[in-house]
């Protein structure tokens, strides 16, 4: 069995998975970034040691996804935003010499991506594209089984791509970036309520203004996604994260956008599909980054 640590904003999430993608035990914690690093990791050791026990098997390896930048061929954090006092710190290091066995990492997005590539929505598909979209839009890109890498390792950010340059600034620097248009926060934020969540349920309900703004959210959806589509022409786009389960409101849209967008390339042959794992894909993919690494 392979030891997995997803490594989040509000918590942090471990668990033991075989090598099959199936979780065999978990455990969680808020992620308490005030109480620092050291309280951290140790709150995940802990947990890895519980859930090892739990599991009863033999400890194969651990693989670690983590939210924000992350350096996958030294194993160090990058500057995290959630994890103040975190960064340049060697959690691969550290896990491989108290376990005492051998460790990996990637950015959690792309762990989620070689899940579903491996098992889940992208099984069999050469090129997958997998596409959260919740709170933030992130994703990653499995080419021929392997995760697409920038240049040094880097993980490229599929949701700041600019969708319209007129549009909010975000934090990456960028006007109208796709994830300051089409995320749950900016549906929620550009509609006055409090989440994507209670839109998406005012929509079924049928108000106008609810459904306005899931028109606009399926045309926001299917911009990115069409430029994806046009750029990569992938087989498989598995869409995931939250604001995803609310999907078949905005399916049209989306595919309509795509159809009218995408005139210079085979756009029907990407399949557009909803991710598999559901919320095992965090565990999931940090045991798959694992395997990919040692496997
Ligand atoms: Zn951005």
């Amino acid at each position: 069995m392979i030891g997995a640590v997803d490594i989040g904003g509000t918590k942090f999430a471990v668990g033991m998975v075989d090598e099959h993608g199936k979780v065999l035990a978990r455990a969680e914690t808020p992620s308490y970034p005030e109480r620092g690093l050291q309280d951290g990791l140790a709150r995940i050791t802990r947990m890895l040691r519980e859930t090892a026990e739990q599991a009863g098997g033999a400890l194969q390896g651990i693989g670690i996804g983590c939210t924000g930048p992350v350096d996958p061929h030294s194993g160090t954090l990058g500057l995290i935003e959630f994890l103040p006092g975190w960064e340049w710190f060697n959690l691969v290091e550290a896990l491989q010499n108290q376990f005492k066995v051998p460790a990996a990492i990637e950015n959690d997005a792309d762990a989620a991506a070689l899940a579903e590539a491996a098992w889940g929505a992208g099984q069999g598909a050469a090129r997958m594209i997998y596409v959260t979209v919740s709170t933030g839009i992130g994703g990653g890109m499995v080419f021929d089984g392997k995760l697409y890498r920038g240049a040094g390792g880097s993980h490229p950010e599929i949701g700041h791509h600019v969708i319209d340059p007129g549009g909010p600034r975000c934090f990456c620097g960028a006007h109208g970036c796709w994830e300051s248009l089409a995320s749950g926060t900016a549906m929620a934020k550009n509609n006055g309520r409090a989440s994507a969540y209670e839109i998406c349920q005012a929509a079924e309900r049928g108000e106008p203004e609810a459904l306005a703004a899931i028109e606009e959210e399926g045309r926001y959806l299917g911009m990115g996604l069409a430029n994806l589509v046009t750029l990569f022409v992938p087989d498989v786009i598995a869409l995931g994260g939250g604001v995803m389960q609310s999907r078949a409101l905005f399916w049209d849209k989306i595919n309509e956008t795509i159809r009218t967008s995408c005139g210079l390339v085979p756009h029907e042959r990407t399949r557009l599909v909803p991710a598999l794992l559901g919320k095992d894909v965090a565990l999931a993919g940090a045991a798959r980054v694992f395997l990919q690494r040692y496997g």
